[in-house]
């Protein structure tokens, strides 16, 4: 309790003593090892930060940019490529603060040297990924030790072809090159056996050498489907164990020379699968779909707060980084789902740094039922981030669709910002196929209104509550189809 003579000289006190201000400046900023900030060529662009105390008033470029309750900025102005200099200037009283914020556009990157090799030659991959282009979308991802061969380099991109007409480029960095090769004999596929294996079931397909092959499910009917690329099929043979449900078929095909595509159909929706590679075959394991009759009681899930370690992630304009508001959330999650009697695997725990593929090794490793991926928004440069930006949720398999829409619902429901809605993207943690994948941008962090929001400890409580009642429903659902 304060006397009321001691309110009064405080208030006097407040108006005596003027605070020179300090502006802080999260975006943009220069990244390690470089002298000044660069951002992309773009004509209007946002610059975020914050000043103190926060009833100064700020001007970028001569701009006047309103503050926040808590000193928090965020301006979206065009981009001057004459002068290439943000000029901050924060009055407070009498006191100015100057700040000026040299930057460029990032240099053009230096297209690789064309070696001046001659085709075809033969390869062997070392994993990675091959796209529909140079530039183009993710397509096939080959198992390391693949062998395949090459008829044409483009931009430090190897062109491999499917033997139906496609092909795919792949990055140098993924390859070893064995030199000159007229021809590659392909591999005959004459067999197929389909056993239960615990959680799984598995159907075993022998070929002596690694092709290149492409795996994806089908809904309606249920099913998986499995191109293998420069092989010959001989199979003259499929052996089925007893009790391979959710198994119920796998026939084959050649639709084009040197094609083979298997078919294998599901009595239920396809829970998970798999493609493992050993010596001499390669193995499609399907996963039995887990009992739904206790909600999420019984369930493994993984959850994943993304980014950690020296990866801060997107920042906000007070300065809270994604890794630890992503944690946060993940923490209070995995609280309320063992409450319910989950099994709950982290990938991380604390801001230990932990590798994409790790992290999806983490959720398999664990035999996860369901993985989910949590994660707050940044912009690209040029964007304005006044526009439409809120929750977005996204997926990659057609069985994790609903599950992410009905999660969207709950959070749009529950924290209230703009529903993006949901997103079909090729990320890596919504890739695996051994479990439904969910990851979700609850908010922009480099939004001061949503970073005011996420500074708030009832945020958590509501984003976990989301998410917990979005699986709940989506288990309802799926336990009574
Ligand atoms: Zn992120």
């Amino acid at each position: 309790m304060i006397s009321a003579s001691a309110v009064v000289i405080l208030v006097q006190a407040c108006l005596v003593i003027s605070v020179t201000p300090e502006i802080n400046v999260v975006y943009p900023r220069p990244m390690k090892g470089d002298s000044i900030a660069h951002i992309a060529r773009v004509d209007s662009n946002f610059i975020f930060g914050s000043v103190e105390p926060p009833d100064a008033r700020l001007f970028i470029n001569h701009h006047p940019v309103p503050l926040y309750e808590n000193g928090a900025f965020l301006a979206f102005l065009p981009v001057d490529w004459d002068g290439r200099c943000y000029d901050l200037q924060a009055i407070h009283d009498v006191d100015v603060a100057r700040l000026d914020l040299p930057f460029d556009a990032y240099p053009p990157a230096e297209p690789p040297v064309d070696p001046g090799l001659s085709f075809p030659r033969l390869l062997e991959l070392t994993g990675g990924v091959a796209r529909t282009d140079p530039d183009g979308a993710y397509y096939v991802f080959p198992a390391p030790g693949t062998v395949a061969l090459s008829v044409d380099w483009r931009r430090g991109y190897y062109r491999l072809p499917l033997a139906d007409c496609r092909a795919v480029w792949i990055s140098g960095r993924f390859v070893s090159d064995a030199g000159p090769a007229a021809t590659l004999k392909p591999p005959v596929l004459w067999r197929g056996s389909v056993e239960p294996a615990g959680k799984w079931v598995k159907i075993t397909l022998p070929v002596h050498r690694k092709v290149l092959f492409r795996a994806w499910e089908s809904t309606d009917p249920d099913r998986i489907i499995l191109e293998l690329y420069n092989i010959i099929s001989h199979i003259d043979r499929i052996d089925y164990a007893p009790e391979t449900e959710p198994v119920r078929e796998v026939t084959w095909d050649q639709p084009a020379d040197g094609v083979v595509r298997i078919e294998v159909s599901l009595s239920t929706p396809c829970w998970g699968y798999k493609t493992v590679w050993s010596e001499g075959a390669l193995t499609l394991m399907v996963r039995k779909p887990p009992a739904l009759d206790h909600g999420v009681g019984g369930l493994v899930i993984a959850l994943d707060p993304g980014h950690g370690g020296d990866d801060f992630g997107a920042i906000g304009p007070t300065g809270l980084t994604e890794k630890e508001a992503n944690l946060r959330a993940a923490l209070k999650l995995a609280q309320l789902l063992r409450r319910k009697g989950a099994k709950v695997v982290l990938t991380r725990s604390d801001d230990s740094p932990v590798g994409l593929v790790e992290r999806i090794g983490i959720a398999e490793e664990a035999g996860a039922d369901l993985l989910i991926s949590l994660h707050h928004n940044a912009l690209p440069d040029g964007v304005n981030p006044f526009g439409d930006i809120g929750t977005g949720s996204y997926y990659y398999r057609p069985q994790s669709r609903i599950l992410t829409q009905s999660i969207q619902k709950e959070l749009v429901k529950r924290l209230r910002f703009y529903d993006e809605g949901v997103y079909y993207n090729n990320l890596a943690l919504v890739r695996p196929t051994a479990m439904p994948a969910v990851l979700i941008e609850a908010a922009y962090i480099m939004r001061p209104d949503h970073e005011m929001r996420m500074l708030q400890a009832g945020y958590y409580d509501d984003l976990a509550r989301a998410v917990y009642n979005g699986l709940c429903r989506w288990i309802k659902q799926a336990g009574s189809s």
